[in-house]
């Protein structure tokens, strides 16, 4: 139950709102879209090892077409979901904050 990492969804809204307006899914041509309420994590690809601190993650917001679930990644900085500063590896010791 962490609320470490506040989602700022209104942004991305506008964001998406501005940027992709109302077009349709280019699968389906529906144009029913579930913009998702939290932040996914992609991380570079280690030969199937999880390496902690291994780099700076790629956060993104998957929208996705409600008839067909075709997803779009959208970058979670780009859209203001979150703040740069979450996301960048941390070097201090301590898990205070
Ligand atoms: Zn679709």
């Amino acid at each position: 139950m962490e609320e470490d990492k506040k989602v700022n969804i209104e942004k991305v809204i506008q964001h998406l709102n501005s940027k992709w307006g109302n077009r349709p899914c280019p699968m389906c041509g529906s144009n029913s879209w579930i913009v998702s309420d939290k932040v996914y994590e992609l991380r570079e690809f280690h030969g199937g090892n999880l390496v902690l601190g291994g780099g700076p993650i790629f956060p993104v917001i998957p929208v996705s077409c409600n008839n067909c679930g075709n997803s779009v990644m959208v970058n979670a900085l780009m859209s203001e979901a979150i703040e740069r500063q979450n996301v960048e590896p941390k070097n201090e010791k301590g898990n205070g904050d």
